[in-house]
């Protein structure tokens, strides 16, 4: 059993001793001690199922044993920089990446965040294109270092750095946007921004295919192709932010691209990837990859052995549990469960995404699409309460962002739902 501080005297620590910015989730904040799969244990022995976890860092479960075991092994062996002498597991890594990768996309670049991550694509951008403009989407979020920030167009997560370079395009938002979900109307304010906010040559552009912190929005169909092609023409390099929408999520594809047909010129990863350990990359081509011959590029622990025997040890999870597939079975029988929810409550106004990465938007008037902010908070309360850990984001915070570890089952998406049932039903 645990026997140490208990959740008030952690947060009265937290309250003296960290960033006065942190937050958390629920008035009263869970103290998580232990974790097993899917599931998450408080001080009191407590369990929560962990409807959110797969996006804040875990695929395969938590505590996976393969992967406690690779990272075990490898710091018994041998933890140091990334740099300077060779080792096997950050080659062993690049390879298995590269393989899940189509096209020319097989030169990988570690980092230790999916922040470095961005900011390191955004650069090789603008080096290869020897241009500065950048187009991302509104409701983005790509990261808090200074260009990544200026990606990100979220207000909650932006302080004032200079945004210089950036354009945030129309957001292809089938539930609120004006045109549906007809992407290639969107993609023409791509064409727009290059036209009349440029000199007609751009860097690059920078997008998930689900957006995650956004409040899991599907880009509108055809997006994607439609907006590739407009910054290509421009000379631009195509950026995949798959940091959340990536990694088997999706069900149907392993990477959130393919949802859309397209092939990016460069791909960012991160969260997920490591199971929980810290770990970007970046991919991309040989040619595109040779900018940075330049200068030289240093990151001392992006990459390093103990990282990266674990993201290898997290691709032979995911293979051997085929836990891609698993996303696509259960995350379709949640989608329908929680559809017929919809049905149920006015309160609902849209439910989306893929595989396991799923959306649930609550509205006070499904004509208005009025956002129902605080009755979102009351029914996560109400879940945790239950023994259910959801997320929220969307611009508005009414978004129920349901993002299990991938080893979620059927049993445990009844649960999930039945809770939200039973706290919705006692409003
Ligand atoms: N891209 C996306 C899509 C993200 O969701 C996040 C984190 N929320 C990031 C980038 C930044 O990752 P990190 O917090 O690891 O820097």
């Amino acid at each position: 059993p645990y026997t140490g501080p208990s959740a008030e005297e952690i947060l009265a620590k937290r309250k003296e001793y960290l960033s006065p910015s942190l937050f958390h989730f629920f008035s009263k904040p869970l103290n998580v001690v232990d974790g097993k799969m899917q599931y998450l244990f408080d001080e009191n022995g407590r369990r929560y199922l962990d409807g959110f976890g797969g996006i804040a860092t875990v695929c395969c479960g938590h505590c996976h044993p393969d992967v406690v075991d690779a990272i075990v092994k490898q710091i018994n062996r041998i933890q140091h920089s990334t740099v300077l002498y060779l080792n096997h597991a950050i080659a062993d890594f690049a390879e298995a990446l590269a393989s899940k990768m189509p096209g020319n996309l097989k030169v990988v670049f570690f980092t230790n965040s999916g922040t470095e991550a961005n900011e390191l694509a955004m650069m090789i951008a603008r080096l290869y294109t020897g241009c500065q403009d950048i187009i991302s989407l509104r409701n983005a979020y790509h990261g808090n270092a200074a260009a990544t920030m200026g990606a990100t167009a979220q207000s909650v997560w932006k302080f004032n750095v200079i945004q210089s370079g950036v354009h945030h395009a129309l957001n292809p938002d089938p539930y609120r946007g004006v045109f549906g979900s007809d992407g290639e109307k969107y993609a023409k304010d791509v064409q727009d921004i290059i036209d009349f906010g440029t000199t007609g040559h751009v860097a690059g552009f920078i997008s998930e295919a689900i957006q995650g912190v956004g409040g899991i929005i599907e880009l509108a169909p055809g997006y994607l192709p439609a907006a590739y092609g407009s910054v290509r023409k421009a000379g631009g390099l195509c950026i995949s932010d798959e940091v959340q929408a990536g990694f088997g999520r999706t069900g149907n594809h392993f990477w959130g691209f393919e949802t859309q047909g397209v092939v990016p010129d460069i791909v960012t990863m991160a969260k997920g990837i490591g199971n929980g350990i810290p770990l970007g990359a970046v991919v991309t081509t040989p040619e595109i990859a040779e900018v940075l011959t330049r200068r030289s590029y240093f990151n001392t622990f992006g990459g390093n052995p103990l990282c990266t025997a674990a993201g290898l040890a997290v691709l032979k999870v995911m293979e051997k549990e085929n836990l891609q597939e698993n996303a696509l079975v259960v995350g379709s029988y949640l989608k329908k469960r929680l559809t017929e929810l919809k049905d149920k409550y006015e309160i609902i106004g849209d439910v989306r995404g893929k595989g396991l990465m799923l959306g649930v938007e609550l509205v006070t008037d499904r004509q208005q699409k009025t956002p129902a902010k605080a009755e979102t908070l009351h029914v996560m309360e109400q879940m945790k309460e239950l023994g259910v850990l959801i997320g929220k984001g969307g611009f508005y915070g009414n978004v129920f962002r349901i993002t299990p570890p991938l080893c979620f089952t059927k049993e445990d998406a009844d649960f999930l739902v039945d809770a939200m049932d039973y706290s919705i039903s006692k409003m």
